[in-house]
């Protein structure tokens, strides 16, 4: 495949992989799976960061409603990791595709001895064709005021960790076909947006919003992270995770979901279409 990419970050939401009923997609992580591998056996550097604990371990014990309390979102957290892990595993190997389960939190990327440490097992790991599946450490993270080690959602953490590993783009898959000029489910003749430069507060104004019950995203948070992807000279793109094959589209040059980058992209205009 032809493309200007060599280090790529990849971000699925819950939404994208558990449905509103809390089945898990395999078709989704199957289409994921063999899209990543074949990235990855064409010569990308590919890692992807996956959000879906809580939601598969809700679907694990059979809860439909996401519970607010921390010590219970944690212990849903270390059931469905384990679990979400061994459904990518088992997914990846069908495609030849060795993987490694990296789980970080706040206080590793900010220290800079554990950071390198950890920038260290990650190119070990891209280096020997292992794609590195990452979320946060959701079932020990704290959010105190004097100790901080959560991320708090995964947008963020993908944008983290694109700039960390000095990632050429990161692409969030999502729910939805990318950023529009006002909310499609209450305006249908909403228009997607195909380029954007800069994030500005008329943008955040019309993107508002929430992710679903399963999950924390929203698009507020994804225009957070284009913008610490923006800051750092780098390239997002939004896209919609339904079908992941589109991801060899978007890497190829196509005019597909919304692209955020200073530079206009080829084929690429900011007017809504
Ligand atoms: N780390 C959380 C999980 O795996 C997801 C956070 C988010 O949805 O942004 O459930």
């Amino acid at each position: 495949m032809k493309t200007k990419y060599k280090r790529i970050v990849i971000k699925i939401g819950t939404s994208s992989i558990i449905d509103a009923d809390s089945n898990i997609r395999k078709d989704v992580i199957e289409s994921l799976t063999a899209v990543l591998s074949g990235l990855n056996q064409a010569g990308l550097e590919v890692l992807l960061v996956t959000s879906g604990a809580v939601g598969v371990g809700m679907h694990t014990v059979g809860m439909h409603t996401r519970p607010s309390e921390i010590g219970e979102l944690q212990a849903l957290s270390a059931i469905g990791q384990s679990e979400l892990m061994d459904i990518y595993a088992d997914h990846f190997k069908a495609h030849d595709q060795t993987v490694a389960q990296l789980l970080l939190t706040r206080d590793v990327v900010d220290y800079p001895k554990s950071s390198q440490n950890v920038l260290k097992t990650i190119n070990t790991l891209l280096k020997n064709n292992v794609i590195p599946i990452i979320n946060e450490n959701d079932a020990i993270s704290v959010d105190e005021f004097d100790h901080r080690t959560t991320f708090g959602e995964n947008d963020q953490l993908a944008a983290i960790v694109t700039n960390f590993v000095n990632a050429d783009l990161l692409i969030i898959l999502s729910d939805i076909n990318g950023l529009y000029d006002a909310n499609p489910k209450k305006h249908p003749d909403a228009k997607l947006l195909e380029w954007i430069p800069a994030i500005t507060e008329q943008l955040r104004s019309v993107a508002g919003g929430h992710g679903s019950q399963f999950g924390t995203g929203g698009m507020e948070t994804k225009l957070n992270a284009a913008d610490l992807i923006l800051q750092n000279h780098r390239a997002m793109a939004i896209l919609n995770g339904q079908d992941p094959s589109i991801i060899n589209q978007l890497i190829s040059g196509a005019n597909v979901g919304t692209y955020f980058s200073a530079e206009r992209p080829e084929g690429r205009n900011n007017e809504s279409k």
